[in-house]
């Protein structure tokens, strides 16, 4: 970025953290605001895995990957599937050495990265209440307590009901159907045996092909934490006259709705330690995409809330705040990070969030269900495993290409210089043609296309299909009358 701009991240989540911390590796200042009063200021839930092509990816960036392996839990990928009568159905059991996706408790993913920002970067404390645009670009941010910013870039990392989001997008979360009731249980290999077998290192997902599940994940320390699934409405407890804070209450209403459960499976229900927090699901429609908007973007679940079927929500947001953290080091405008950021970002959350969305459908539909529903974990982790080099080698190549170019043409008129900017992510390429954005870039490896619209001698779209080789290009340029040959050269920084 050549100007420099006042950036401010709402929202302390995983994927504002990694935005900050990778915004901070590259020299930008940036001020991140959370309505928490502290990074402990609340229960930051169950665990999540770190898949390898994606939320890993945004931990080597961050220069951060040893220390999520000091905390990852290798073990905890197992995953096995029962039926509601305890029978199990299959059963997947990592490689000692698999890393495709370890789990990481959600606090303590939340807290190392809150740690790995500048002292100060985070204003605790301060939850946002309206973003007004100020014409320019800029925003003003107006929070609870009372204080205010104006900013040139706001990016909303605020989460499912994010109060950034209203500057680009009337869409607003729905309802998926399912609601979970969340609870623990500590200290369980003394205190809760039949859980922890039933757990054991990893998940276990119980479901009775009617609508209703159990959910368990081992976290670290002893502690594991169950979700009681049920495909059922909103206001289901409002309907059954439940008090959501009488445990007594919520205990009775779910021994009924599991009625037809195995024995053992029922200490899910009645053993928590603490309450049942009740937890819609809701998830924005999908794929969602906004018209760009100047000085402000979203990222992680602010932009793209899906349900929690296939793990990707935190991978996604921790990639999101990565990749837009290097758009705005290496773009010469905002606008242009801006673009380059959400051209990938949105088509990409946009075919995850569909395959999630779907995914609680089917495991909550009604009938019966055998082994090819199940996930093949084994082929899931290589899909991982392969993304990620994909991913890696897109970089590289992308690496190729990026840079301010001088490109020369002979026209009627003799020869002419532009001025083109490129900047390539994994198979897509943003960029400028003297100044003005170029569309549908493409990149594959050293060969690139894209269509620039010239203004003189009139206004017309050329398009550009050229081979870079080190710091030099060659091509064709097609207009609507001709095909002209260019050539170009690499400026150094
Ligand atoms: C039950 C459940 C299980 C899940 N399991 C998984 C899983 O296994 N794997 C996975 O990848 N994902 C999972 N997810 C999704 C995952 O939790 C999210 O996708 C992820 O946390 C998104 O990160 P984020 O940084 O975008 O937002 P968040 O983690 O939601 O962080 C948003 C931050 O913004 C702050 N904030 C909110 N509003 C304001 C405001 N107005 N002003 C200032 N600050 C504000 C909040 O305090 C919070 O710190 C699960 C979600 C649920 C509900």
């Amino acid at each position: 970025m050549k100007s420099p701009v006042r950036i401010a991240i709402v929202g302390a989540g995983p994927g504002g953290l990694m935005c900050a911390r990778v915004l901070q590796g590259h020299g930008i200042d940036v001020t991140v605001y959370d309505a928490d009063a502290s990074v402990e200021a609340r229960d930051a839930g169950g665990t999540l895995d770190l898949h390898a092509d994606t939320g890993q990816i945004a931990m080597e960036d961050a220069g951060l990957f040893e220390e999520f392996m000091k905390l990852a839990r290798l073990e905890g990928q197992a995953k096995s599937r029962l039926d509601q009568h305890g029978t199990v159905l299959d059963a997947f059991v990592p490689d000692q050495d698999d890393t495709a996706a370890p789990e990481i408790d959600r606090g303590q993913l939340r807290a190392m990265l809150a740690e790995h920002v500048r002292p100060g970067t985070v204003h605790w404390g301060h939850k946002l209440v309206t973003a007004t645009p100020l014409g320019d670009g800029g925003h003003r941010l107006e929070f609870g307590n009372g204080v205010t910013a104006e900013v040139g870039l706001v990016i909303g990392a605020d989460g499912a009901w994010s109060r950034v989001r209203p500057l680009l997008s009337d869409a607003t979360p729905d309802y998926t159907g399912v609601s979970f009731l969340d609870v623990r249980f500590e200290d369980v290999e003394t205190r809760h045996p039949q859980i922890a077998k039933l757990v054991g290192n990893g998940h276990l997902f119980a479901n009775d092909g009617d609508g209703r599940a159990i959910i368990g994940q081992r976290n670290s320390n002893g502690h594991i934490r169950a979700y009681l699934a049920l495909r059922t409405d909103l206001d289901w407890h409002g309907k059954a006259g439940v008090d959501l804070g009488d445990a007594g209450a919520v205990r009775r209403f779910l021994l009924k709705e599991f009625s037809g459960w195995a024995e053992e499976m029922l200490p899910f229900l009645t053993d928590v330690d603490g309450g049942y927090l009740n937890r819609p699901i809701y998830a924005l429609p999908a794929p969602l995409t906004w018209a760009h908007t100047p000085g402000a973007t979203l990222l992680g679940d602010a932009a793209h809330l899906m349900a929690p079927f296939g793990g990707y929500g935190v991978n996604l947001a921790m990639l999101d705040g990565a990749e837009l953290a290097h758009a705005i080091a290496e773009e010469a405008t905002l606008d242009e990070a801006i673009t380059r950021y959400e051209a990938v970002m949105l088509p990409r959350s946009g075919q995850h969030a569909v395959a999630a969305n779907g995914g609680l459908d089917s495991f909550f539909a009604s009938g019966d269900f055998g082994s090819a529903d199940f996930p093949d974990h084994e082929a899931e982790h290589q899909r991982y495993r392969e993304a990620a080099a994909a991913y890696r080698r897109g970089q590289s190549r992308a690496t190729a290409v990026d840079g301010t170019w001088t490109v020369s043409f002979r026209t009627p008129r003799g020869r002419q210089q532009a001025e083109l900017r490129l900047a390539a992510t994994a198979g897509s390429l943003t960029g400028a043609f003297d100044g003005t954005p170029i569309q549908d870039g493409q990149v594959d490896g050293t060969e690139i296309g894209f269509v620039a619209t010239l203004t003189s001698p009139f206004k017309m779209k050329v398009t550009f299909t050229v081979s870079v080789e080190g710091d030099t290009m060659t091509g064709t340029a097609k207009a609507p009358m001709m095909t002209i040959p260019i050539t170009g050269t690499r400026q150094t920084a």
